[in-house]
């Protein structure tokens, strides 16, 4: 009979699924790659671990023996205890269970315990991460006097230089983690059997695949899906879906006349069963009617650090820096092109503002894509910035967003794939016009790209990544006019 030590990622994958935990222990060959968003996510939380270390400092870190010299930990952290010092990445194991704690504190002859994360709120998940912690610290003998969980403080605002006791929420969980110490030590104890039988469990596709972490076994255990189905339908709740799914409705032809949707459900999977191309003249012709020229076609990108770089910003807000616009003077008329794109050594958004208002003028109509997106960060701007409020408000009295027309279905083909994201209808509209050769794809490749350049030292591979960045946003707004000239053909 197989033994395996399970860590507490282990035992939060097999409290989301058993089978996930089986998976990873029996067959890690058919885990799904680490995608480029997932280790940014990953990068971000630990940078946030290492900057709550300033919390408690002057600690002893043990996090560079993490994975390789695992018996170093666990040597360290009892000497470390020994002599009562703050530790950070401090060591655990307990009957083949091991964790890491990420700061510990010593009072008198207890200790605090200090998880963080780098969310703005304490999640379910993290009550069973601190529980699991508790029980492996207090049996190696420690006397736990409480358990906390550090999170964000998304309404912390930065003036000057970062305020770390303002940037961090220490909340207490202990309570919540003494009420699950039964339960979490039957699970362990459940899932501890399931690996020792070796028998895989019989657990089908469900909302726990993404709830409360996208699973990394979804490319093995969603195989049988169609890239395009069921659960592609917009809008539609997770349980319909499953519903459909349960009863072993995978495409969307396959939905029945009388199944219960929405009148935009309804168009997509009618759309899907007899080929049709759904065209509001009326709609589209009043909508180009309205239209005042000169045009700006314009697109922000924008990056949002979790931890805020500049003042008058805070966690996790997003920073725009860059933007692409083209210009149509009269219908017709060739096009103008300009673009911003901030360099790195200062707030990217003043010179961005101020380069915005000169190159918008003070007449046109300001064409975006989902308007609610550039507007809050043109409201964020004025907010931070008052003396551009003035001019911002007219700006925005100016914008119109072009999504309308896909968001209302006042035109859907089903290339579409029931989504009015910019990404899907441009190919929609315009075959063989869209982001398929470009290096950088979509807003949050970009927005990664442009935050390596804050640490990016080689000239070549900065004025690369530029390049790139550029020219992604110059698709963007591209995309819009192809759109518009699409627009105008079919009325
Ligand atoms: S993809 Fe879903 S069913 Fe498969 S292991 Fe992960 S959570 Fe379980």
């Amino acid at each position: 009979m197989r033994t395996f030590k399970i860590s507490k990622s282990a035992f939060l994958k097999g409290l989301q699924c058993p089978k996930a935990l089986y998976l990873k222990k029996y067959h890690p060959e058919l885990e799904d790659e680490v995608s480029a968003a997932q280790q940014a996510v990953f990068d971000t939380g630990h940078s946030v671990g290492d900057l709550a270390k300033q919390l408690f400092p002057g600690g002893t870190d043990l996090d560079a023996y993490i994975p390789d010299n695992l018996g170093a930990v666990f040597y360290e952290t009892k000497k470390l205890v020994s002599r009562k010092q703050v530790i950070y990445e401090a060591g655990f194991a307990y009957d083949n269970n091991l964790c890491f704690s990420d700061i510990l504190v010593p009072e008198g002859n207890k200790w605090r315990v200090f998880e963080v994360k780098a969310s703005t709120s304490v999640k379910d998940v993290y009550l069973w991460d601190a529980a699991f912690q508790y029980y492996l610290i207090t049996q190696s003998g420690l006397e736990v006097e409480d358990i906390s969980i550090v999170y964000i403080n998304n309404q912390y605002e930065r003036i000057g230089g970062l305020d770390i006791s303002q940037l961090f929420t220490i909340e207490s969980v202990m309570e919540h983690v003494l009420e699950l110490q039964d339960e979490m030590k039957k699970h362990l104890n459940d899932l501890k059997s399931m690996l020792a039988s070796g028998r895989e469990p019989a657990i089908d596709i469900g909302p726990h695949c993404t709830d409360p972490y996208p699973c990394s076994f979804m490319g093995h255990c969603w195989q049988h899906v169609p890239d395009y189905s069921v659960f592609n339908i917009s809008r539609l709740t997770s349980d319909k879906k499953f519903e459909l799914y349960r009863n072993g409705i995978l495409e969307i032809t396959d939905i029945t006349d009388g199944y219960g949707l929405t009148s935009g459900q309804r168009l997509q999977v009618d759309a899907e069963k007899n080929g049709n191309t759904v065209i509001n003249r009326d709609a589209i012709r009043n909508f180009l009617n309205k239209l005042n020229y000169p045009l700006y076609f314009l697109d922000f990108e924008t990056m949002n650090p979790a931890i805020p770089l500049f003042d008058h910003s805070r966690p996790y807000q997003q920073i725009p820096f860059q933007y692409s616009l083209h210009i149509r003077k009269v219908p017709g008329n060739e096009l103008t092109h300009k673009e911003f794109l901030a360099g790195t050594d200062d707030d990217p958004r003043i010179p961005f503002i101020e380069q915005l208002i000169n190159d918008l003028g003070t007449t046109g109509d300001i064409l975006v894509y989902n308007k609610a997106f550039e507007e809050t960060r043109l409201r964020e701007i004025a907010r931070d910035f008052p003396e551009y409020a003035k001019l911002i408000e007219n700006i925005l009295a100016r914008v119109v967003d072009l999504m309308v027309i896909f968001s209302g279905r006042h035109y859907y083909t089903p290339d579409m794939r029931g989504s009015y994201s910019i990404k899907h209808v441009l190919p929609a509209l315009v075959p063989g016009f869209g982001y398929d050769d470009l290096e950088i794809a979509d807003g949050g490749t970009a927005s990664n790209a442009f935050e390596s350049l804050y640490y990016e030292k080689d000239p070549e591979k900065i004025n690369k990544i530029r390049t790139d960045l550029l020219a992604y946003c110059k698709m963007d707004t591209l995309a819009m006019v192809e759109i518009l000239n699409e627009l105008e053909k079919v009325v």
